[in-house]
């Protein structure tokens, strides 16, 4: 099934409602929507060249049109390749060279770098931005019906960050974008007609990602005017649109949380607030859960296996009376419906409860592969397992906890120090905004553990504080043995603390 019959009947049986509003004003109804993606459709399969299965960059900030280009492409029977439109020019460059995408949408703000781009890439024939007249031409086309598809056809290509080298394409299927939309209703929400969601995380993600369960039951879109991502606007939004649901990164939880709008917010207006992409801490949940109440949800994922490998459901976020409660909120949750989860060690042998090793996992919303990298493709799914590069354990139950990626693990005189152990611990001191933990050469130990530490506005807790905070919840060994104070972490597009960054901090440093 082509993907874009989402739309298609949703627009069919609830042609009236409203499907995507701009801050507090409506831009689409659902039967608006599909007509303008079908006539862009045709605009697109119109143009020289465009062939079934072409792929199309949207290099985009959020706005209405994200979600035009997005189903029109798939009526169209092409394939999506959202962007991160924070990327630098030269990382656009390389994945429209990559993807070989024909066609790039872009934004005004990206118009002037990316354009010139036309001319430099072989493959790529036109750059339009989507607030031009351009644009509108090719809107302007007789609707094209939805194209027929295999399953297991391309549908989105999910670039990923690219921490660990070049970054690579994970092939997701028409199929995979259907068995994740099925298994939101599973493991997430019932969704419907009475439900929002408000995309103040890029669209290019997650939020972009599960716009589809959402599409399918015909709820309210809406895009933040700011077009980003801004507490108190999201609160605003929160009281004109109910039962909204958000995708936040775990900084944008904490950021919410710590706004003065958040004591405002009252029982209901957020259905869900789905976070994940990056470790949360505990303490930083606790604070949210007293904020918000238990209409968080976390998932553990990857674009490779797209929302999500793990869980934790927002019953486990309010059962406050459970013995191990605190316990399972520092791990990720329990596998989702329909995905098998394993702990394996280096020749992929599985290991038992408790130990460490990686975390594979195998199911039908996996990546059939990497854009044009089957090196890399064989590798991550080897044994038809999707090898995720992430440390873990789990318990008896299936509860997965999440260890630090190997790259980050810290060995200090032969020992394993996991960095995410260390952040725990330090943010449980109240002057602790934000902290990330790396290992820094040492010439007897190999390695140390050094602490970058953002504290809270006013506040500026002491060396020996921080100490104090470690040696009350940690082994001694792990404390660190020196703080760095900065003003903000080094953080990626989508909000990733850029441990690469802070390494190179320190050796410039030295
Ligand atoms: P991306 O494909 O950009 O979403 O990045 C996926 C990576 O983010 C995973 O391999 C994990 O290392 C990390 N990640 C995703 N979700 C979580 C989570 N809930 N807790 C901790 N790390 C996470």
């Amino acid at each position: 099934m082509n993907i874009a019959n989402l739309l298609r009947s949703t627009a069919r049986s609830f042609a009236d409602r409203q499907a995507l509003s701009f801050g507090d004003r409506p831009v689409h109804t659902y039967g608006s929507l599909h007509d303008r993606a079908a006539r862009l459709a045709a605009g697109l399969r119109g143009l020289p060249g465009m062939q079934p299965g072409d792929r199309v960059a949207l290099a985009m900030k959020n706005c209405p049109q994200y979600f035009e280009t997005m189903w029109a492409c798939w009526q169209a029977g092409l394939c999506a390749v959202p962007i991160n439109s924070k990327l630098h020019p030269r990382e656009f460059a390389y994945i429209f060279e990559n993807t070989g995408a024909r066609l790039a949408f872009v934004t005004s703000d990206l118009a002037e770098a990316l354009t010139p781009l036309s001319g430099e890439i072989d493959t790529l024939d036109r750059v339009v931005c989507v607030e031009d007249a351009e644009y509108e031409t090719l809107c302007r086309h007789e609707p094209l019906e939805m194209q027929a598809v295999a399953e297991s056809d391309p549908a989105w290509l999910f670039y990923t960050s690219g921490t660990t080298g070049r970054p690579k394409g994970a092939v997701l299927s028409h199929h995979a974008l259907l068995a994740m939309t099925l298994r939101y209703y599973a493991d997430v929400d019932h969704v419907g007609l009475d439900d929002h969601m408000i995309h103040c995380a890029p669209l290019s993600h997650a939020s972009g990602l599960y716009s589809l369960p959402h599409i399918a039951k015909g709820s309210g879109h809406v895009i933040p005017a700011s077009q980003g991502f801004d507490p108190a606007e999201v609160f605003d939004l929160i009281a004109m649109y109910p039962n909204a649901t958000i995708f936040c990164a775990p900084t944008m939880v904490t950021r919410m949380t710590a706004h003065p709008g958040a004591e405002g917010v009252k029982p209901g207006q957020f259905r869900t607030i789905f976070y994940g992409g990056a470790p949360m801490y505990l303490e930083d949940l606790k604070r949210a859960l007293a904020k918000f109440g238990p209409c968080l949800w976390q998932g553990y994922g990857q674009g490779e296996m797209p929302n999500t490998i793990t869980f934790l459901s927002k019953a486990m976020h309010a059962d406050t009376a459970h013995p191990r409660f605190e316990e399972r909120l520092t791990t990720v949750g329990v596998p989702r419906t329909g995905v098998e989860v394993r702990i394996v060690d280096e020749d992929d042998n599985d290991l038992t409860p408790g130990e460490i090793g990686e975390v594979i996992a195998r199911s039908d919303l996996c990546m059939s592969g990497y854009w044009n990298n089957p090196e890399a493709s064989a590798k991550t799914l080897r044994g038809g397992w999707l090898h995720t590069g992430d440390l873990g354990s789990m318990d008896e139950e299936g509860f997965l906890t999440l260890k630090d990626r190997s790259k980050d693990l810290i060995i200090s005189g032969g020992t394993n120090i996991y960095p995410r152990e260390v952040e725990e611990a330090l943010l449980i001191h109240p002057g602790v905004l934000e902290c990330s933990v790396i290992g820094r050469h040492h010439p007897d130990w190999g390695e140390e553990v050094v602490a970058f530490v953002v504290t809270r506005e006013g506040q500026r807790p002491s060396e020996a504080e921080l100490d104090r905070v470690c040696l009350d919840n940690i082994a001694r060994f792990k404390r660190p043995k020196a703080y760095f104070f900065i003003d903000a972490l080094p953080k990626s597009a989508y909000g990733k603390i850029l441990k690469s960054e802070l390494r190179e901090m320190l050796k410039a440093g030295a």
